[in-house]
């Protein structure tokens, strides 16, 4: 709680100052107080569609109640946007249990593009799986960057994960291959694939993670369990379009959105989540282990809008 109030603290005075100028020498929420605010909720990435439906349930709200005083305005926005987003939970349910799937191990590949924080995610949640007591396997199939092997050992060895590497430049399907018989083989519980985040060419990218999913199904049939989009929060808009880019690539099944401290544009999160109907499971507000939290949108908000 402490970390997630902390980590948030720029977007939350960023809210709160436009909040405070949305409302000024005002004491009822009438028109221009909500149009003050729909700019509000704009200009902190919370995204054009996702601020509309906000609105329209506020301005249902003021339409029901009458009168609807500015010092309220704040706890009806936090309740108005746990109340939507709950609602795209309810749609979106989808297990990241990290159970070991019979015989097999629970398989997640992690897609996005580099720098934003896809190898620090994975040697977090590698922390967090081994500290819980399940035996972890980090397969390296972003070949093309010697940098991301070597970083990725880091965090193995200093999670007490198993890494599977191969030489710079080799098939990153026959890394995950490897990957994968080598945990099965062990009786391992988890297995996290590092995948190369290169964007730029769209049918590159996709008959890539198509390459590796099929060769992954040799060894586990139904793998991947789970992929996981990592997404730099202080991209704002930019986050947007990569999770519609590798969505269209391959099936996303969840998203983490990191560095979320240092940033003002955390308002991103509640746009992505409402918008993409792919649940944020993660949330970096910091470079430290614990500082990968679980995402859980009342406690987001909450803490955003305090
Ligand atoms: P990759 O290229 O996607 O694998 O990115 P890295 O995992 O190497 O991360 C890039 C940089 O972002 C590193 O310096 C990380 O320490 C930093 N980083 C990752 N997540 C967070 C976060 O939640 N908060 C902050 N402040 N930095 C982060």
């Amino acid at each position: 709680r402490q970390t997630l109030d902390q980590g948030l603290e720029k977007s939350r005075e960023g809210l709160l100052g436009k909040l405070t100028r949305a409302v000024a020498g005002k004491s009822k929420v009438d028109e221009e107080v909500l149009d003050n605010l729909e700019e509000m909720l704009i200009t902190s990435d919370v995204g054009i569609e996702t601020t509309l439906r906000i609105i329209e349930r506020i301005e249902e709200r003021v339409s029901r109640d009458k009168y609807l005083n500015t010092s309220e305005l704040s706890s009806i926005l936090r309740e108005e946007i746990i109340a939507l987003l709950s609602e795209g939970e309810k749609k979106s349910e989808h297990g990241f249990l990290f159970e070991k799937q019979g015989d097999n191990p629970f398989v997640v590949m992690v897609v996005g593009v580099n720098g934003v924080g896809k190898t620090t995610t994975i040697g977090k949640i590698a922390s967090r799986l081994q500290n819980a007591g399940k035996r972890v396997y980090i397969g390296a199939a972003d070949t093309f960057r010697a940098a991301a092997i070597d970083q990725l050992e880091v965090w193995a060895v200093r999670a007490g994960a198993k890494l599977v590497k191969q030489q710079m430049g080799s098939d990153p399907a026959s890394v995950a291959f490897d990957t994968l018989s080598a945990a099965k083989a062990a009786g391992a519980d988890v297995v996290i694939i590092d995948t190369a985040g290169r964007l730029h060419n769209k049918v590159g990218l996709m008959n890539e993670l198509t390459k590796i999913r099929n060769v992954m199904q040799k060894v586990v049939p139904d793998a991947p369990n789970e992929v996981l989009l990592v997404l730099d929060g202080s991209t704002g808009q930019n986050a947007y379009e990569q999770a519609r880019q590798f969505s269209a690539a391959t099936q996303v099944t969840s998203l983490a959105v990191t560095k979320l401290d240092g940033t003002a544009k955390g308002g991103v999160v509640i746009g992505i989540s409402e918008r993409m109907s792919i649940p944020v499971r993660y949330i970096g507000v910091g470079e430290k282990v614990e500082d990968l939290q679980i995402f859980d949108s009342r406690s987001f908000v909450e803490s955003l809008f305090r």
